[in-house]
Formats: structure tokens, C-alpha cells, sequence
């Protein structure tokens, strides 16, 4: 077995039913892509349009890919259509454009809405009450061609455990505040959490999709 399929596997092995697993392969090379899919995965997460766009022709056309990045308005368009779901709309503007562009292609795009919660300045994402607020304003109810699936958030960089999980906690109370307000808001499900480093904490706070790069797959280069 490949170096990539046996970490692939003694990650799967940790999940419990019911988790989904984002084999996050940006900036890895499309043979470790390859050996995973080979391995059985499936979902995989990329950060940079380009890089996704250069991928997917290349592989298999069963791969789910999520997007998982900042996306730049401009780049936009390209991907409307070639992905399986866009985690990171992390802004009014960018949900309302991803509408628009999604209405225009003819097709539905699922989404999860990123959360900011950590403690870092310059992680992209709502404010949680921001967050609240609209969707309690019934703001989603006018978009045409996006389906909220639930939300994406990122835990901040440290080692301390307790902060982590305050970050992770805080994330699952605003999808419980969300669906109590949004009664008729359906299939928002999906809460993305984890990484590597932090994935076994965001599942005990119920994280159903963790985003994992490179205990599968190595470390990156920058
Ligand atoms: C890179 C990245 C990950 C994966 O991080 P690892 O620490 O390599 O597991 C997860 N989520 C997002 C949004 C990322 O950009």
C-alpha cells in the first residue's frame, strides 16, 4: 500500500459513522490525488481556483470536489458549475454573487457559509451575529440557485485545547441558533470543522465534515 493510501486509511479509521472526510490536496501534485482516489477517496479540497481547474480535467470524474479557499470575486465564474460545494462563502456579497453566477449557468451550487470564530485577524468569514441576523431576517429565502448546506469554520492557531474548543462550540451553537430561527430551512446539515491538528476536537463538538491535508498527503510547500 501507497504512503498516501495507509495515512488516508488511519485517518478514515478514527472517523465515526457519519463524518465525511475532505482529503484537502492543495498544493500536492495530481499522483498523490491519484493514490488516494485509488485508496477509495472520493472528496477532495482544493483553496486556489486554478489550481482546481488544472486538476479536475485529469482525474476521475466521480471526485467531489469542494472548494475550500478565499474565493476572489473575479475567479468566481470558473468554478460555478465543477464543484460538488463551495465552503467558504464568507461574505454577503460573495453568497449573493454566487446566486447570481449560479442562476445565470442553470445550476443549483450547495454552499456552506464560513464562520469567523478564531482569534486571528485575518481569517476570512462572518461574524457569527452578522450571520445570525440574516438568516433570522429570512435573507436566504430570496436566493435562486444556492443551497445552504450548514457551515465551514476554522478553529484558531494554537495549542491552547480550551480555546479551541470554545471556537468549535461556539460554531455548533450558531447552526442550533440558526435552525431554531430558520424553521424552514432545510437540509442545513452539514458542519465543517477540523483539520489536521484539531479534527478529533471539532468532531466531539459535532463536526460532521473535517478538512484534512497533511496528515494524508505530507506537508506542503509554500
Ligand atoms: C489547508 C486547509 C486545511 C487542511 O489543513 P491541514 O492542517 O493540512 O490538515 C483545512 N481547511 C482549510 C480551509 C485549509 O485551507
Amino acid at each position: 500500500m501507497s504512503t498516501i493510501a495507509s495515512r488516508l486509511n488511519a485517518v478514515l479509521d478514527t472517523l465515526p459513522a457519519g463524518v465525511e472526510l475532505v482529503a484537502v490536496s492543495k498544493f500536492h501534485p495530481v499522483e498523490a490525488l491519484r493514490e488516494a482516489y485509488d485508496a477509495g477517496q472520493r472528496i477532495f479540497g482544493e483553496s486556489r481556483v486554478q489550481e482546481l481547474l488544472a486538476k479536475q480535467p485529469q482525474l476521475p470524474d466521480d471526485i467531489r470536489w469542494h472548494f475550500i479557499g478565499h474565493l476572489q470575486t473575479n475567479k468566481l465564474r470558473q468554478i460555478i458549475g465543477r464543484t460538488a460545494m463551495i465552503e467558504s462563502v464568507d461574505s454577503l456579497r460573495l453568497l449573493q454573487m454566487v446566486d447570481d453566477e449560479s442562476a445565470r449557468a442553470g445550476v443549483v451550487t450547495r454552499v456552506l457559509l464560513q464562520v469567523h470564530v478564531a482569534q486571528e485577524q485575518t481569517k476570512f468569514g462572518f461574524l457569527p451575529q452578522e450571520l445570525l441576523d440574516y438568516m433570522t431576517a429570512g435573507g436566504y429565502r430570496n436566493l435562486k440557485a444556492t443551497h445552504l448546506c450548514g457551515l465551514m469554520a476554522m478553529a484558531s492557531n494554537t495549542d491552547d485545547v480550551d480555546r479551541i474548543n470554545a471556537d468549535f462550540q461556539a460554531v455548533a451553537d450558531l447552526r442550533n441558533q440558526i435552525i431554531t430561527a430558520c424553521p424552514d430551512l432545510t437540509g442545513f446539515d452539514r458542519l465543517s470543522m477540523g483539520m489536521s491538528d484539531d479534527y478529533l476536537l471539532a468532531i466531539a463538538r459535532g463536526a460532521n465534515l473535517v478538512r484534512i491535508g497533511s496528515t494524508i498527503f505530507g506537508q506542503r510547500e509554500y
